[in-house]
């Protein structure tokens, strides 16, 4: 065996028992809880974001590039060797199995460096927060409460005539969020920050993200082509999943969290309008009279915003926005997200939770 044959195959034996790993340790979630995401996590996410928080680009888009063009490449490589008349089947097979081979490695990566936190016990556990049934007076209570909070938030920023972030404004302001948060919740302490606008924001839209998150880098992405208000949310949300939450409606409840503690009235107002949109979402499909009751009482310039959001999301819905829902659905619910996609949704329980135990 040459010597590159037996690294190969070292390689590929190491990343299997990594992956069988992963898929015991999965079950355990307080071990999860204590050793891997308040553990062993944390430290390695917020030395990833001091190494490359300065550098000016997104160096997790260059890497996910590299990836995917590797991928595609030993794939058009197998065809082409599959149509060669003199090719033995060992060479026409090993581009497939090189394909492979980054395909295992991105995963226990992923899983090792981020994904594990899917399993962990989370928000509910940490606060003490029950996140399950609630009642219809609950649900009118809190759109009444973020109401008055959405409205409040935008005529202040219309009186001042500011409307607009710039992105450096935006980091800091969700930056300063998070460390306010921390003094009433000292496990949600964020240093180091490393926020990048997303390379891919015009494929991005068709695509239907507006933000993510790199497990390899650590980077948190801002798609910064989508409508203004939306973005200062996103950044909060995006760096809930840095600190370690995976869970969609966790990253949700954390970044409204911190975005709301922010001292940035336009950065608190993009997070109770998008909040609002969640929790209005599911009055309407309990109680319609009682949701167009109190969005007929809406500011109209938080009016003209949910009609700017309206606009922008028809006119970039495509096919592949249809087909991405779908395989993120099936990633979700795979990692213990059981309502796939509407598992952001889930964050109206966590507030219903929360203000029952702290009455903000
Ligand atoms: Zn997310």
């Amino acid at each position: 065996m040459s010597f590159q044959k037996a690294m190969r195959t070292a390689l590929v034996i190491a990343l299997l028992l990594l992956a069988l790993f992963i898929y015991f340790i999965s079950g355990y979630h307080q071990w999860i809880e204590s050793n891997y995401s308040t553990g062993f996590f944390p430290k390695l996410a917020s030395s990833l974001r001091w190494l490359l928080g300065a550098l000016p680009f997104s160096l997790g888009d260059v890497i996910y590039s590299v990836v995917v063009a590797a991928v595609l490449w030993n794939i058009i490589k197998f065809i082409i060797r599959l149509f060669h008349p003199k090719d033995s089947w060992g060479k026409k097979l090993y581009p497939l199995f090189t394909a492979a081979i980054i395909l295992l490695f991105v995963y226990v990566y992923f899983y090792l460096f981020w994904g594990l936190n899917y399993y962990r016990k989370g928000i509910e556990y940490q606060l003490g927060l029950q996140n399950g049934q609630f009642q219809k007076k609950e649900l009118i209570s809190l759109n009444q409460y973020l109401l008055e909070q959405v409205n409040h938030r935008k005529e202040i920023c219309l009186q001042k005539k500011d409307t607009v972030m710039s992105h450096p404004r935006m980091y800091k302001a969700a930056y300063a969020g998070y460390r306010e948060l921390e003094q009433q919740y000292p496990f949600l302490h964020y240093r180091n920050s490393s926020i990048k606008s997303s390379l891919f924001g015009r494929l991005g839209n068709y695509v239907g993200f507006q933000g993510y998150y790199n497990p390899f880098t650590g980077e948190a992405h801002v798609n910064t082509r989508i409508p203004n208000f939306v973005q200062p949310f996103v950044t909060c949300h995006e760096m809930a999943h840095q600190i370690g939450y995976a869970s969609e409606s966790e990253a949700n409840f954390v970044g409204f969290l911190a975005a709301t503690n922010s001292p940035d009235t336009l950065m608190q107002y993009s997070a109770y309008l998008d909040i609002f949109l969640y929790s209005i979402g599911n009055l309407r499909a309990v109680d319609s009279v009682a949701s167009k009751e109190i969005t007929k009482q809406l500011n109209e310039g938080v009016k003209r915003d949910i009609r700017t959001e309206r606009e922008f999301a028809l006119k970039y819905r495509t096919f592949i926005e249809n087909w991405t829902n779908a395989f993120y659905d099936f990633y979700l619910r795979q990692n213990r997200q059981r309502k796939g996609i509407a598992s952001y949704n889930e964050v109206t329980g966590w507030l219903v939770a929360w203000r029952k135990k702290e009455k903000p």
